[in-house]
C-alpha cells in the first residue's frame, strides 16, 4: 500500500463522456483534477445516438467541436419512427424547432470507443491528470462521514490512498461507490426492459437526407433501434418487454437474427446484410435493469453525475445528454465551492435540483410515449405538457428530444445573431408590475429554461455570456457571468 503524496482538488472516478466533461470543465479552472478510469481507453460502450445538446453545447464548452469534425462520424438529422397507432413510419428533424438553428440542427451517431478517447485525450490535454487501468475499490471517509477521498489500484497493481477535496462519481451503472451517498438506487417500476444489442455489416440506409437519422420500429415484442455508424456498419439492438424476457436465454446472436424476422422493417434494412463476429463490436450484448434513480444524488465531499446517479431508456438518446449535462452542472458547483464563493451543500442542491429536473421530463415524457395506441401528433403534445413548452406541439417534442427544453437548451445553437437576439428580446422584455405577467416571469419555468438556455447559447458561441437570469426554483443559484460557477439571482430592477 502506498499513499500518493501528490494530493488532489477533484478525483474523477470514470472517464467516460461524464467524468471527461467534468474533469475538463474543473481543470479548466485551474484546479487539480484525477482521473482515475478502471479501462484501458478505446474500450466499448453503448450508446451511440447523440443529440444536438451534447454536440454543439456541452462539446463546444469542453473544445472539441473541431475534432469532432475531423473524426467524420455519421450526421443524424433526426429520428424516423415506427411507433405507436399510425402503422406509417413517420421523422421528425431537429430542424423543425427553432432552438435548433442552422448548423446546430444535427447531432453524431458515434463509435463510442472513438467519441469517449476524444472527450478523454481533450481531459489531458485540459491538465486533467488521467489515469487508465486505474480502478477505485472505495471512498475514504473522515470521522464526520465527509468523503476525503478514494482506494484505488494503478496499472502495475499498486494500491494507492489519495485525497482529495471532492470526489466525483462518473463511473457508470456498474458503479461501486454510489451507495457511499447513503441511499439507494430506485428502480423504476415501468422501465423494466431487456436490450439485446449487436452490429451488422451492408445495412439498407434511409433515403436522403435521412440516412444518418436513428431509426426505431416498434413490433410485437419490443422496439428495435438502428443505428448508422458508418456507411457500413449499424448497431442494431432490441429493447424487449419483460414479458418478453425468455427470448434472450439461448444463444444471443440466434435470439437476435430470430427477432430481426418478427420486425418486418428491421427484416428488409438488415435483408442483405451480415453480423460482425470478430472484434469489439463481434459480439451480441444483454443489458438489463439499467433503468434507475438514485435516493441522493450527494454527500459532503461526493457528488454522483452520469449514469452513477441515474439512466432511464434508450428510446430518445437520453443517456450521453444527461451525463453530459450532468458533468456542467457539477462542474459548476464544484468550481463554486472550491473557489470558496457558496458553501457546498448549496451548490449540490442546485445541482442535484436541475439534473432531477431534466431526468423528470425525459422520464415523464418517455412513459407516456411507451403508450404504443397513440400517434404521433398526441406524443407531441404531451412533449409540450411535459416541458411547459412555448413553441407548438412539434417544436416542443423536437426541444425535448433535441436535449434543448432543460435550461440548457439554447446550448446547441452556435448562431451568434441568433443567440444575442434571444438574449436581447428577453432581457429587454417589458414586465408588467401589477399583472400575471411579472408572476409569469418569476415563476414560469419555461420562461427561466429559456433564460438560462439563451446564457449558454450565447457563452457557447462566444466564450462570454450574460450575467442576468432567474433561477429554476425557489431560492435557487443561477449560472454566473463566465458559465462555470452559481452564483445567487441578481434582483431584477424594476
Ligand atoms: P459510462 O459511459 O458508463 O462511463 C463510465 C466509465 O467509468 C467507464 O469508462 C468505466 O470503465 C469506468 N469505471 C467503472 N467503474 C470504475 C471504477 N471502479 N474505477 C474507475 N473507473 C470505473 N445513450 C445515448 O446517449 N444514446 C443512445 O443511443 C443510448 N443507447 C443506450 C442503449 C442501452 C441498451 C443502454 C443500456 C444505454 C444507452 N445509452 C444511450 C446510455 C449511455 O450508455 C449512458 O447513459 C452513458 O454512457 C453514460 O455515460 P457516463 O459517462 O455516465 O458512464
Amino acid at each position: 500500500s502506498e499513499t500518493s503524496e501528490n494530493d488532489y482538488d477533484v478525483v474523477v472516478v470514470g472517464g467516460g463522456p461524464c467524468g471527461s466533461t467534468v474533469s475538463t470543465l474543473v481543470a479548466k479552472q485551474g484546479h487539480r483534477v484525477l482521473l482515475l478510469e478502471r479501462e484501458s481507453f478505446p474500450r466499448y460502450q453503448i450508446g451511440e445516438s447523440l443529440l444536438p445538446a451534447t454536440v454543439h453545447g456541452v462539446c463546444r464548452l469542453l473544445g472539441v467541436t473541431e475534432e469532432l469534425e475531423k473524426a467524420a462520424f455519421m450526421v443524424k438529422r433526426g429520428g424516423t419512427f415506427r411507433w405507436g397507432s399510425n402503422p406509417e413510419p413517420w421523422t421528425f428533424a431537429f430542424s423543425s424547432s427553432p432552438q435548433f438553428a442552422g448548423p446546430s440542427s444535427t447531432a453524431y451517431q458515434v463509435e463510442r470507443m472513438r467519441f469517449d478517447k476524444i472527450l478523454l485525450d481533450n481531459a489531458r490535454a485540459n491538465g486533467v491528470d488521467v489515469r487508465e487501468e486505474s480502478p477505485v475499490s472505495d471512498v475514504v471517509e473522515d470521522a464526520g462521514g465527509r468523503v476525503t477521498g478514494v482506494v484505488w489500484q494503478d496499472a502495475k497493481g499498486v494500491r494507492h490512498e489519495t485525497s482529495a477535496r471532492i470526489v466525483v462519481d462518473a463511473s457508470g451503472n456498474g458503479s461501486r461507490i454510489h451507495t457511499r451517498t447513503g441511499g439507494s438506487r430506485q428502480y423504476s417500476e415501468f422501465f423494466r426492459n431487456v436490450a439485446l444489442f449487436g452490429y451488422f455489416r451492408g445495412g439498407k440506409r434511409l433515403p436522403a437526407p435521412n440516412r444518418g437519422n436513428i431509426l426505431a420500429v416498434a413490433f410485437s415484442s419490443g422496439w428495435f433501434w438502428y443505428i448508422p455508424l458508418t456507411d457500413e456498419l449499424t448497431s442494431v439492438g432490441v429493447v424487449l418487454m419483460p414479458e418478453a424476457l425468455d427470448r434472450v436465454r439461448g444463444d444471443r446472436a440466434e435470439a437476435l437474427l430470430s427477432l430481426v424476422q418478427e420486425c418486418p422493417m428491421i427484416a428488409e434494412f438488415l435483408a442483405d446484410a451480415e453480423r460482425v463476429t470478430e472484434g469489439p463490436y463481434g459480439k451480441v450484448r444483454v443489458r438489463k435493469d439499467y433503468s434507475y434513480i438514485q435516493d441522493a444524488f450527494f454527500k459532503p465531499g461526493l457528488v454522483l453525475a452520469g449514469d452513477a446517479a441515474c439512466f432511464i431508456d434508450p428510446v430518445f438518446s437520453s443517456g450521453v445528454h444527461l451525463a453530459t449535462y450532468s458533468g456542467l452542472l457539477a462542474a459548476r458547483s464544484i468550481n463554486t465551492t472550491l473557489r470558496g464563493d457558496l458553501p457546498e451543500q448549496r451548490c449540490f442542491e442546485e445541482f442535484e435540483a436541475r439534473y432531477r429536473q431534466e431526468y423528470a421530463r425525459f422520464h415523464d415524457f418517455l412513459v407516456a410515449f411507451y403508450d404504443m395506441h397513440q400517434d404521433e401528433q398526441s406524443y407531441f403534445w404531451r412533449a409540450k405538457k411535459v416541458t411547459a413548452g412555448l413553441g407548438s406541439d412539434l417544436e416542443s417534442f423536437v426541444e425535448l428530444v433535441g436535449g434543448g427544453s432543460s435550461g440548457e437548451g439554447a446550448l446547441v445553437s452556435s448562431d451568434r445573431t441568433a443567440a444575442f437576439q434571444e438574449l436581447a428580446d428577453f432581457v429587454h422584455r417589458p414586465v408588467d408590475e401589477s399583472g400575471e405577467d411579472r408572476d409569469l416571469l418569476r415563476t414560469s419555468l419555461a420562461r427561466s429554461v429559456s433564460r438560462e438556455g439563451v446564457r449558454i447559447q450565447v457563452q457557447a458561441a462566444l466564450g462570454e455570456n450574460a450575467d442576468e437570469y432567474v433561477p429554476v426554483r425557489e431560492g435557487g443559484l443561477v449560472p454566473s457571468a463566465d458559465g462555470m460557477h452559481w452564483a445567487p439571482p441578481v434582483p431584477r430592477e424594476s
